[in-house]
């Protein structure tokens, strides 16, 4: 065995501080061949592995007790190919890096969820997505994949070779191996005008379809017990880049975040509170146009702490849906003051994506770090299924087995696949053992650690 870079009893824990899990050994490989060693290490001694991105999903996803990889030390991009319009890049790089290496090599990822803390890796193993009706979730950017498979085997996947697994392998959970490089497309680096304004929740609905199909992007906020929304519509320019003003600044850290966090206290204290602030929030919206390199404007500050539920329903329901979702609030009279997160993704054809063959609606609902989220993420969920509802794997959900099967057509070939390229379960945790009905590979097995409290 190679001598690779491992921490010993280390507690991990998420983003959102809701999994925490006390960890055997973490090891930081800096090549694929110590990848490779470390798996077949943990095959000799029968150790469960899991990898860690950026520790950014708010299911157990990424844990295990035994052995985790971080592929930290693996970041960077190997090739750009402009020709072809891709790059190939390490698995364990963060979007935030990735973002700013290829635009000094002239190009761009075509979409970006909201933040840019995420790896790559992690990324498109959980169909992370941004907003957009004609673009696809970050798994759909995917041209090649290589992974180190159970056996400890480099297998590259694409859709000429290896052809069988790709499908699979865009956006695979983890469970098939662990991903050491991805080849994903690229396109001419672009600047996008980035405009935000409020608009009555009324005009926004009646003007979806003409919002969706005008703008690259387009996304909304709905602020529970307020009329007002928070639109969002970007655009590709080759307009000058706006200087980002002292007043952007303030606005972005104070108000998105100082003001908001302390708002959200004071609903954590007084609950009763969260109408008014809520309120309150969508008044303050300010009125933002500027224009930026695109990785600059898809992503923003998140300081403030929450937990998240994110379904995606076929695109045509988001109206239905958002709209029975404020009633909820209202007549349950939920103490929520975190905006609801409207967007769009077109239909692609990977397996286990949300999006898989239809055009979707994505709705997320958040709720502070520390005040009760269980029973209203349930109401809302109920909601989602009621619609045809698919839960984003990166979020809470809190479906299993054949509910999960019901809602994506091609799990069972995926769990199929998954048994013959790890027989023994390597790659599983209890989490996935849990919710996809298998039996315990090994019986001693602890759960992972979620923290409950608050939870009701
Ligand atoms: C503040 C915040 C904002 C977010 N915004 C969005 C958004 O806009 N859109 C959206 O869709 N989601 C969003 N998410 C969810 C997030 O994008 C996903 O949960 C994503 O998977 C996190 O990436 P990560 O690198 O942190 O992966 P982790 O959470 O660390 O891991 C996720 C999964 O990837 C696996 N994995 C990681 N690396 C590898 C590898 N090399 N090989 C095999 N498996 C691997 C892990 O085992 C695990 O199963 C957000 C989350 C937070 C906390």
């Amino acid at each position: 065995m190679l001598y690779i870079v491992s921490k010993k009893n280390k507690r991990f824990s998420n983003w959102a501080r809701n999994i925490q899990q006390h960890v055997e050994q973490i090891f930081y490989p800096t090549s694929v061949e110590e990848v490779v060693s470390i798996v077949q290490r943990c095959k000799k001694e029968r150790k469960k592995i899991r990898v860690v991105g950026s520790g950014h999903s708010f299911t157990p996803l990424a844990c295990s007790r035994e052995v985790m990889v971080s592929l930290d030390e693996m970041q960077g991009i190997e090739e750009i190919n402009h020709e072809e319009g891709s790059a190939t890049v390490w698995a364990g790089t963060k979007l935030k890096k990735l973002g700013e290496l290829l635009h000094k090599h002239g190009v761009a990822q075509e979409n970006l969820g909201d933040i840019n803390a995420q790896s790559i890796a992690g990324a498109i193993t959980t169909g992370t997505h941004g907003t957009g009706a004609t673009l696809g979730n970050l798994s759909t950017q995917v041209l090649e994949v290589t992974v180190v498979t159970a056996d400890g085997n480099v297998i590259t996947s694409s859709q000429n070779e290896n052809a069988h697994l790709f499908k699979a392998l865009q956006l695979s959970l983890g469970m098939l191996g662990i991903i050491v490089k991805v080849k994903i497309k690229v396109i001419p680096s672009y600047k996008l005008q980035y405009e935000s304004k409020r608009i009555p929740f009324s005009t926004c609905m009646e003007k979806l379809a003409h919002y969706k199909s005008s703008f690259r992007h387009f996304e909304f906020y709905c602020f529970p017990y307020s009329d007002t929304t928070q639109i969002k519509c970007l655009q590709p320019t080759n307009a000058p880049t706006t200087k980002q003003s002292v007043i952007h600044t303030f606005n972005e850290t104070f108000i998105e975040n100082g003001l908001f966090y302390v708002l959200s206290m004071a609903c954590r204290m007084l609950p009763s509170l969260c109408k008014p602030i809520s309120r309150l929030s969508a008044s303050v919206i300010p009125s933002t146009k500027k224009v930026h390199q695109n990785f600059r404007i898809f992503a923003s500050k998140r300081l403030v702490k929450f937990h998240e539920m994110e379904y995606c329903i076929p695109a045509e329901h988001m109206e239905v849906v958002i709209t029975l979702i404020k009633r909820t609030i209202e007549a349950k009279k939920i103490a929520v003051h975190f905006p609801i997160e409207c967007r769009y993704v077109k239909a692609d054809d990977i397996w286990l994506s949300p999006s898989y063959k239809r055009d979707s609606a994505y709705i997320a609902v958040h709720m502070f770090r520390g005040m009760p989220y269980a029973s209203y993420f349930k109401e809302i969920e109920n909601i989602f299924l009621e619609y045809d509802g698919r839960p984003h794997w990166g979020k809470m959900h809190t479906l299993k087995g054949k509910s999960l099967q019901q809602k994506y057509s091609m799990l069972s070939s995926f769990l199929k696949m998954r048994e013959e390229m790890d027989h023994d379960g390597m790659f599983l945790n209890t989490y996935l053992e849990d919710i996809f009905h298998m039996s315990p590979s090994k019986k001693e097995e602890k759960p992972v650690e979620m923290i409950t409290t608050n939870q009701r």
